[in-house]
């Protein structure tokens, strides 16, 4: 179980290292995980003037799977825009053909305070929110502005899904709903678009495949609705790359804590890339102040997802939701009568729950 382990910038460095002692616990328990580090995003530039290094990406491509912290900071802004920390992101995603982005929202329940909703609304709250990554209006060609035959400058792009591609994405996600409550909810705009119409029948034929899984359709003006006035009644969800970046910032933000949301992006094999939703958080790095949660669930995730280890994933699940309980909190999620920790703290307090 090979791992490229890439820390990036900012709070990267302290994230990965608490995710790190994680896996170090399973792995002296028998896991046979194998971790390498490699720098990416300001940290390749640094050190080899590139934000995706080829070392970088010799050590990726050969691995099962990359854990990323994150990457970017102010020290970058300036430069060209090919030479950007966001840069090797895109470039490390498009590398390894990371098609599938999944992206949870739970809640705990010790957590409910943190959203801007109703407790009794969110309380409890676990989606998945399956993304295709790789496709859609976001890439699709021709798109450009131009001057029409009218003579005025006029600008397009072009939503546009191969059978194949919906095809792929469709088992993922019917693959994780097997995982789950076998309840998926494909959004889409079969109304107005042929795109999605075509995404629907596919879906529709694919399902044929999955008779447990219970297929439902929604629109995506109603999806962006009914996330917010009841989220609970989704289990795993999934769309196209534009409505996908969408609904998916919308449900994370149902949780209230950025520090707390763990993310996946797959390839056709199941390898994968496994980092938390927030950034660098250059404000707070280097002060032991960063909430280490989103990247231990991500290293979960990796264990669930890549090397298909349901009991370590759960483990480290089960630790985080026990460390929670304790009422341990870094002060982004801190609220009175709990203990505040650091990020160290936070991990050694996960890794005595383990
Ligand atoms: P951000 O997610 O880094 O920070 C937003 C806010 O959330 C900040 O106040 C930060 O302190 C807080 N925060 C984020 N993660 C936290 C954690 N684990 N614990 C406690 N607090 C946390 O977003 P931003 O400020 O918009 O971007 C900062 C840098 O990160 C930029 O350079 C941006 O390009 C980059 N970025 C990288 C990724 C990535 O690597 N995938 C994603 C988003 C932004």
């Amino acid at each position: 179980m090979k791992i490229a382990v890439l820390p990036g910038d900012g709070i990267g460095p302290e994230i990965i290292a608490q995710a790190r002692r994680v896996l170090d616990v399973l792995r002296q328990d028998g896991l046979p995980l194998e971790m390498e580090e490699a720098p990416l995003g300001g940290a390749g530039y640094d050190a080899f003037g590139q934000p995706y290094p080829e070392s970088t990406q010799k050590l990726c491509r050969a691995a099962d799977a990359v854990l990323l912290g994150a990457v970017g900071g102010p020290k970058y802004d300036n430069l060209d825009r090919p030479l950007r920390p966001e840069r090797g992101l895109l470039a490390i995603r498009k590398d390894l053909n990371l098609f599938a982005n999944l992206r949870p929202a739970i809640l705990y329940p010790e957590l409910a305070n943190a959203s801007t909703l109703k407790p009794e609304v969110v309380s409890g709250l676990d989606i998945m929110i399956v993304r295709e990554l790789t496709g859609d209006i976001y890439f699709g060609q021709p798109r450009g502005i131009a001057v029409n035959e009218l003579g005025e400058r006029e600008a397009y792009n072009t939503m546009r899904y191969s059978e194949s591609e919906i095809r792929r994405i469709a088992h993922v996600a019917f693959g994780i709903a097997m995982k789950r409550n076998k309840k998926l909810c494909s959004v889409d705009k079969a109304n107005v678009l042929e795109t999605t119409e075509f995404w629907k029948e596919i879906f529709i034929d694919v399902a044929r495949e999955y008779p447990q899984v219970e297929l439902s359709h929604m629109y995506v003006d109603n999806a962006a609705m009914q996330l917010v006035r009841n989220p609970k009644q989704f289990d795993v969800m999934v769309t196209g790359n534009i409505f996908g970046d969408i609904l998916s910032d919308e449900a994370s933000m149902l949780t209230g804590s950025i520090g707390m949301l763990p993310s996946a992006s797959l390839d056709q094999n199941n390898k994968g890339l496994y980092e938390p939703s927030h950034g660098s958080a250059p404000d707070i790095a280097g002060k032991n102040l960063a909430n280490p949660l989103a990247t231990i669930l991500s290293a979960a995730m990796m264990l669930r997802y890549t090397f298909a280890q349901e009991e370590a994933a759960l483990r480290v699940e089960n630790a985080v939701k026990t460390v929670l309980k304790q009422g341990y909190r870094t002060a982004d999620i801190f609220e009175a009568g709990c203990e505040k920790v650091s990020c160290s703290g936070m991990g050694d307090a996960v890794v005595a729950a383990l």
